[in-house]
């Protein structure tokens, strides 16, 4: 993703988090991949949506929506499972509860 980004501009463009989380995409990948992408920075992966409007204008084919996904599991894999961010802290007690058997309603097999 960062070697093939030439910056030209186009995803930024049409999304509001690249705008102001980002800003430029291959610099954000060039960082995370050598590790020097700032705590904060890194996590703000998490607030892309994975719509794909990037991947549908960006001239070279990239999809940085998947990007930002893997880069969210790499952060999720480095917090132990945890999603890492307060905010968001609902998304693991979802976990948790939907999949309890406790609250469950479908059962295993059954469509
Ligand atoms: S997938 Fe993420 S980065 Fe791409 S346009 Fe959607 S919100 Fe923006
Ligand atoms: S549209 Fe593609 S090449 Fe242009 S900045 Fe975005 S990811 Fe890079």
């Amino acid at each position: 993703m960062a070697e093939s980004c030439s910056a030209c501009g186009a995803c930024t463009k049409n999304c509001l988090f690249l705008q102001r989380y980002v800003k430029s995409p291959r610099k954000y990948f060039e960082q995370a991949l050598s590790s020097t992408l700032d705590t904060e920075d890194r996590k703000s992966a998490f607030y892309c949506m994975v719509c794909g409007s990037c991947k549908a204008v960006c001239p070279k084919n990239l999809d940085p929506g998947r990007a930002f996904l893997a880069v969210r599991g790499d952060i999720v894999t480095d917090n132990g499972g945890a999603i890492p961010i307060e905010s968001l802290k609902s998304v693991n007690n979802h976990q948790k509860l939907s999949f309890s058997a406790l609250l469950r309603t479908l059962k295993r097999g059954r469509r």
